[in-house]
């Protein structure tokens, strides 16, 4: 089993790349058989979820627009905490169907800030892709439409998803070893 230290902790391999790329070649099936004929924008969630957008969106014919998206920097502070600004959004979205593209849902409370702040611009319909959820973190209700790999409620990096900003490049994922 390969181990290996990504900045100060160890993690071991959990999902080889081979095994990434067959699911996102599933969620991207899915997508293309759903959404035919549909004006569709791909929204990527930055940073983590770059890998994971670049390889789907080569799966998707190309009458699509695709852009990135991140949470800036605390933008004031709600009852339920701080709440982070939506930046990036530079087309016009309306009527359209808009695909969020996540790296990982864990307890969902980012997934709904980012609707909430999308439902402003008036899209046609919202969908969302992850491509990986921990079922037994998640407190929304908000429905997952396209849920490429479920997880334990274990720490991961690699395939976009960091560790004090390391691990990102990594092909496969992997999983935080216990100390
Ligand atoms: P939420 O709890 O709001 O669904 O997830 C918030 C964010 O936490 C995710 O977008 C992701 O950036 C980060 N996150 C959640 N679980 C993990 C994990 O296991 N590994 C990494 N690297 N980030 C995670």
């Amino acid at each position: 089993m390969e181990v290996r230290k990504i900045h100060d902790k160890k993690f071991k391999i959990f999902i080889p790349n081979a095994e990434i790329r067959t699911v996102i070649t599933g969620m991207a099936d899915k997508i293309n058989r759903d959404l035919e004929g549909r004006d569709v924008i791909f929204m990527g969630i930055l940073n983590g979820a770059f890998m994971f957008a670049a390889e789907l969106i080569k799966q998707i014919p190309p009458n699509c627009q695709i852009t990135f998206l991140k949470l800036a920097s605390y933008a004031g502070t709600s009852s339920t905490g701080t709440v982070k600004r939506l930046i990036g959004i530079n087309e016009d979205i309306h009527d359209k169907t808009v695909v969020i593209l996540e790296d990982i849902v864990d307890t969902g409370i980012t997934l709904e800030n980012i609707i909430k702040q999308l439902k402003g611009y008036e899209p046609g319909e919202i969908r969302v892709a992850t491509l990986l959820h921990k079922p037994e973190a998640y407190l929304k209700d908000i429905t997952l439409d396209y849920v490429g790999i479920e997880i334990p409620n274990d720490f991961v990096v690699g395939f976009g998803l960091d560790y004090e900003g390391f691990g990102r490049n990594l092909a496969d994922i992997y999983r935080v070893v216990e100390p």
